[in-house]
């Protein structure tokens, strides 16, 4: 299997991966490997995405998170108890008596931030018109007010959908498709809201869940239509049916009829729909890194600079790569941190 994909990697560079369907055995579901589904599969509940961005934002304990989410405390401790367990929290006791802990972001999570950024950079773009930003973000670096963009790590420009070529990379291939609870759709991110304005929280609402983001992935990687989707991710026509219709309707698709009878419909990226790809291409790399051993499955070449590269998250000002100790946040709204501590 392994050798295969090496074998794969060598030959036509620059033809894209996904022409090449994954060989599908009768009577097992397999899924393409993907970092973004991986990562998904971690970051696609809401709740999880929340707890996660009050650890970027500095809350530690589970009367913080509690008081500020306000999300039941059982299922406040499931949550907790799996970021930790799939390495993103660990455990830090701060009292002897009595015993108490606290959660702190591990290397693994505190990485999430440039993907957080990408998050808030696309909702600040597309759902925050009206109100304006909730953040300001200071590069502490360069001193500059900045929005964060995910650019190339080789020439440090914008990466653009259509400016970027795929070929299969040492971790390509297809595994087994595991049926468990994350299919499901995810809470509503509106309830989260509630706490703080925030972009993460309406990009997540535009995103939806699990389903309709592996819907977007193929679009991204060029798949259109109906048929072809549902084979490549299997999922149940009716539910793939519902998430089209929604993402039609947050302008992420348009609908477009490619045949009258019988009538079949493609559907396409709007400019909403194609800007999301910075924010995938974020995950994606988050995911190789920490989720893939180091053995991505596609490799991404910059058609602008003829490289391959990482995508990374950059200050738009200077160009330099964004950390969560470099940034400053100015908020347009009450702190609910300070506010309840
Ligand atoms: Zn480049
Ligand atoms: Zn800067």
């Amino acid at each position: 299997m392994r050798t295969n994909a090496l074998k794969r990697v060598s030959n036509k560079s620059k033809k894209r991966a996904f022409d090449e369907r994954p060989p599908i055995v009768k009577g097992e579901a397999r899924e393409r490997n993907c970092s973004v589904g991986r990562t998904v599969d971690i970051l696609g509940d809401s709740w999880t995405f929340m707890i996660l961005r009050e650890c970027l934002f500095g809350a530690r304990r589970f009367e913080t998170f509690q008081s500020i989410l306000g999300l039941p405390r059982g299922t406040l401790a499931t949550r907790l108890k799996k970021l930790t367990s799939q390495g993103l929290l660990r455990q830090v006791q701060y009292s002897d008596r009595p015993v108490r802990s606290e959660y702190r972001l591990t290397k693994m999570g505190m990485d999430l931030y440039p993907v957080f950024l990408s998050f808030i950079r696309f909702g600040d773009d597309w759902e925050s018109k009206k109100k304006g930003p909730p953040l300001q973000l200071i590069h502490l670096e360069c001193g500059a007010e900045c929005v964060p963009e995910v650019a190339c790590s080789h020439c440090r420009e914008a990466v653009v959908i259509n400016r970027v070529s795929y070929r299969d990379g040492p971790g390509a291939g297809t595994t087994p498709l595991e049926r468990t609870a994350r299919r499901r759709r995810s809470s509503d991110p509106t309830r989260i809201e509630k706490s703080r304005p925030c972009s993460v929280a309406r990009t997540l609402g535009t995103i939806g869940d699990y389903w309709a983001f592996m819907v977007m992935r193929e679009g991204f990687f060029g798949v259109t239509r109906f048929d072809e989707i549902q084979s490549n991710i299997d999922i149940a026509p009716n539910i793939l049916t519902d998430r089209l219709n929604r993402l039609v309707r947050d302008n992420v698709f348009d609908r477009r009829k490619y045949l009258d009878a019988p009538e079949r419909f493609e559907y396409r990226f709007t400019a909403k729909g194609r800007d999301l790809y910075q924010t995938m291409i974020a995950m994606l790399r988050w995911g190789d890194k920490w989720l893939s051993r180091e053995e991505p499955p596609l490799i991404l070449t910059h058609l602008d600079c003829n490289h391959d590269f990482d995508p990374m998250v950059v200050c738009s000002k200077c160009r330099e790569p964004v950390h969560a100790r470099g940034m400053k946040y100015e908020m347009r709204y009450p702190d609910p941190l300070k506010r309840k501590k």
